[in-house]
């Protein structure tokens, strides 16, 4: 690409270029500050303008409604598994379902048995994480806080493209949208919270964001640690402590591109478009290349596959695209193989020269 290298990687991950060269540009001397804005205070006007600024445009992007507040938070998407149950449930015997789907969602049930009587409605695991239920599958406890879901699995890249209704009676549903977060337009009005770390689609790494119905705050359990407790950075504007201020500022930045560019139906558009090329390639190359994940459910975001000609071809195909330029194409430590990973950053001309390289490879070794 522009800078010679198509970055496949999983997250952190490629950023767009006109994104980077205004922080670049804005740098050193923010906005006339004579100062970065990794500098200043989170409590002057720069970055309160800046911090405003990103969320009215997540709010827009999303359409995030009025009934739901934007939280930036810090400790990753991990530090969310414990923090939902620790909001939603009322103490460790208070159930909550989950459905294990991949690796995320098998750590965010795991971490949620701390704090609340999680338990699994399905799990994906018999079928090494390839494929998702039919909704009526999904055996919902009634009397469970909420429902959890991992709308995109990163590793195993398997992508709700539609999303259960929680039959629990405090009808919440909860999402891990991480790896897909702002890939796609959602119903913002069908989830009690959405929690997504940054550094996939939408910036660097340090920031989370989660978008949380406004009821479902304030009844955090007695032990949440007040840094956990969506109370606390609801009540300040996600300003309690130091935020991860350049962070947010690259967020924002990345929002004001994804709506310049039309907003999230354009993209999802150009998304499905790009996936839909990998996709095909991998299906019409008569088995040479695999991918296991189920048609209907798989990932515009991550394309995991594996080539039939075994583990040794697959390090020869990972070290040939690194020498032309396609980087960061190995396969999760977990699960080997091939990954490319296409999120909204990732040009389409960066997925056709992976698609072209492919159809070469193989015919180079048949
Ligand atoms: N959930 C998903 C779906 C992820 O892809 C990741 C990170 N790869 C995480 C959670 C963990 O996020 P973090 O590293 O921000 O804690």
């Amino acid at each position: 690409g522009d800078r010679g290298v198509y970055n496949f990687a999983a997250g952190p991950a490629t950023l767009p270029l006109n994104v980077l060269k205004r922080a670049q540009a804005e740098l050193v001397d923010y906005h006339g500050s004579g100062m970065s804005i990794m500098e200043m205070s989170h409590r002057g006007k720069e970055f309160d303008a800046a911090i405003k600024k990103a969320e009215a445009d997540l709010r827009a992007l999303l359409a995030v409604p009025d009934t739901h507040a934007v939280l930036f938070l810090q400790g990753g998407a991990t530090t969310q598994f414990a923090a939902v149950p620790l909001n939603l449930c009322a103490g460790p015997s208070d159930p909550a379902d989950f459905v294990v789907s991949g690796s995320w969602s098998d750590k965010a049930f795991k971490e949620a048995k701390k704090f609340s009587a999680a338990s699994v409605a399905w799990s994906g695991k018999d079928g090494k994480y390839t494929a998702l239920p039919p909704f009526d599958d999904i055996k919902q406890n009634p009397e469970a806080r909420f429902l959890h879901i991992c709308s995109n699995e990163t590793i195993h890249g398997v992508e709700f493209k539609d999303y259960p209704e929680p039959r629990n009676k405090s009808g919440i549903l909860v999402a891990d949208m991480s790896s897909n977060f702002c890939s796609k337009t959602v119903d913002v009005s069908r989830f009690g919270v959405i929690y997504a770390g940054a550094q996939k689609n939408v910036g660097p790494s340090g920031v989370t964001i989660a978008i949380v119905r406004k009821d479902l705050i304030g009844n955090a359990q007695p032990i949440t640690p007040v840094m956990l407790d969506f109370k606390t950075h609801a009540d300040n504007a996600s300003l309690y402590n130091t935020p991860p201020c350049f962070a947010i500022y690259i967020c924002g930045l990345v929002f004001e591109d994804l709506l310049a560019q039309g907003g999230l139906a354009e993209v999802e558009k150009k998304n499905a478009y790009k996936a839909g090329i990998l996709y095909d390639t991998i299906d019409a190359s008569g088995g040479y290349y695999i991918c296991p994940v189920e048609k209907s459910v798989r990932s515009l975001m991550n394309v995991p596959f594996t080539l039939a000609k075994g583990p040794d071809f697959e390090k020869q195909f990972i070290a040939e695209a690194a020498k032309e330029g396609m980087v960061q194409l190995k396969g999760h430590r977990s699960v080997g193989g091939v990954r490319a990973s296409i999120y909204n950053a990732m040009p389409l001309a960066g997925v056709e020269k992976l698609v072209a390289f492919m159809k070469d490879f193989q015919a180079r070794n048949p």
